[in-house]
């Protein structure tokens, strides 16, 4: 039975690469109707930040990666905190002692034990006699227990997207499985947690692809079957320079939590970080519920290569998910990220919101495609100039008195989108100008700019007669 894991450590922080690897860890486990794990690393209490337990779980729930195993959830492997497993590790450790793949250490840490190209410790305690070993710890003098590397030959593990990559032993430290206050390192707990755990596949950034080998050895002194390695390039953003470099914060958004607050929705996130760095091979869809990427995972698409966040992409389909939602779910939505509304658009703004709904790429943009309802940009003439319906400057002023005159007529209980246009293609007809030139001018003269959501009769319906007259009567003046 597959079984796959998420393991972050408590940061707080959800980063775009972290969110991709938990999603492609859920999805192959899923595809293969096996289970998916959480565990949490935060045996580097450095890095412990309180409730960040809290918040893998709400950013997990609002992706809608759902772990069968983990903290909150239980399981036959628990704990699943890695901080709540400590006796285990110990008694791991020791047993690696004991059979010759690990020793004691008693090096004082502010002495220099650095040795050699890579820095590593220089292997003073490794072939201590037992008299001094049993010497030490019958003072009860701290220690942290080290892997004995082979010191020659080399480590060769297999990697899907990779091959097999082979490392010359000597370049493997001696490195520290169990520190001096008995925490667990990283690279000692997750082999022993993923083996106790039963993972099959083990999906991580390709920052990992170094430590493996050690992983590997510790594998085979336990004589355990090594699982199978997947390294995921890594999530890049794209520079000013046109060159790219691992997404980091001068690229913007790095977290799912910043995408969630530029308006965003997460299923839309999740659907554009699952192409980043897969693809389905088999169709050229690019929109998938979270069952459709199930159904079409598989670790043959996955790519070795980088990907580069791209905002255009995720913007597109932002906007195709924004389009297939249900009118009333999206206004409701687009009214978080709306602000503080004037009361003619807070009664409108279903119709706005429906004018919004194809234009978006995401809820951020609300502001600033509504800020011209809020406030009269400053009015320029020029701007009534138009080519295609062959609008001059002094057609416009000529034609707006009797669009005014018209618009004034029109009873407030009539005031509507569909009346509106219903009285203007009237007077257009009687007076047989063009559709394009009067609607033109009419959008202009009320919404003081050249792009707006929603023709003139919707913003007119949308601001009321009295500011639709105001903002008309100044564009006069
Ligand atoms: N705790 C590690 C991290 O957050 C997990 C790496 C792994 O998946 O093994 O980077």
């Amino acid at each position: 039975r597959v079984r796959t894991r998420f393991a972050p450590s408590p940061t707080g922080y959800m980063h775009i690469g972290n969110l991709r690897t938990a999603l492609y860890g859920y999805l192959y486990a899923k595809a293969q109707k096996g289970d998916f794990i959480l565990r949490i690393e935060d045996t580097d209490r450095t890095r412990y930040v309180a409730d960040a337990v809290d918040f893998i779980n709400r950013t997990l729930e609002l992706a809608k990666i759902v772990p069968d195993e983990g903290p909150d959830i239980g399981g036959d492997c628990g704990p699943y905190i890695q901080s709540e497993r400590m006796d285990i590790y110990k008694k791991y450790a020791e047993e690696l002692v004991a059979s010759g793949h690990a020793y004691y250490c008693f090096c004082d840490p502010d002495e220099d034990h650095s040795v050699g190209q890579f820095g590593g410790y220089d292997r003073t305690c490794r072939d201590l006699p037992q008299e001094v070993i049993d010497e030490h710890l019958k003072n009860g003098d701290p220690y942290v227990i080290r892997q004995k590397m082979p010191l020659s030959g080399e480590t060769t593990f297999f990697d899907v997207l990779h091959g097999n990559i082979t490392i010359p032993n000597e370049e493997l430290e001696d490195q520290v499985l169990l520190k001096r206050d008995g925490m667990p390192t990283y690279n000692f707990a997750n082999v022993i947690d993923d083996h106790l755990m039963g993972i099959t596949h083990i999906m991580r950034g390709a920052e990992f692809i170094t430590s493996t080998p050690k992983y590997n050895l510790l594998y085979q002194a336990y004589g355990w079957e090594t699982p199978t390695f997947i390294h995921l390039a890594p999530v890049m953003g794209k520079n000013e320079d046109g060159s790219v470099s691992k997404l980091s914060k001068r690229h913007g958004a790095t977290s799912f939590d910043d995408l969630v607050n530029m308006g965003y929705l997460p299923e839309a996130i999740v659907n554009y970080v699952a192409l980043l760095g897969w693809n389905p091979k088999t169709t050229n869809q690019e929109i998938f519920s979270m069952d459709e990427l199930i159904a079409h995972f598989s670790l043959e698409g996955l790519s070795k290569s980088p990907a580069v966040f791209d905002y255009d992409k995720l913007g597109w389909i932002n906007g195709e998910y924004f389009k297939a939602m249900d009118d009333a779910v999206f206004a409701k939505k687009a009214h978080d990220f709306a602000g503080s509304l004037p009361d003619y658009l807070e009664a409108n703004w279903e119709s706005l919101a429906a004018l919004l709904k194809t234009r978006l790429t995401r809820f951020g943009e609300i502001a600033d495609e509504i800020s011209f309802l809020i406030d009269m940009p400053a009015f320029d003439a020029e701007l009534y100039v138009n080519k295609r319906n062959k609008v001059t400057v002094e057609k416009a002023v000529e034609l707006l008195p009797t669009l005014i005159e018209l618009i004034e007529k029109v009873d407030e209980s009539e005031w509507n989108n569909d009346s509106l246009y219903a009285k203007l293609e009237a007077f257009i007809e009687e007076k047989e100008l063009k559709k394009g030139l009067v609607m033109w001018v009419l959008r202009i003269a009320v919404a003081g700019q050249k792009v707006t959501p929603g023709g003139a009769t919707e913003l007119l319906a949308l601001l009321g007669k009295k500011i639709s007259l105001e903002r008309l009567k100044k564009s006069l003046a």
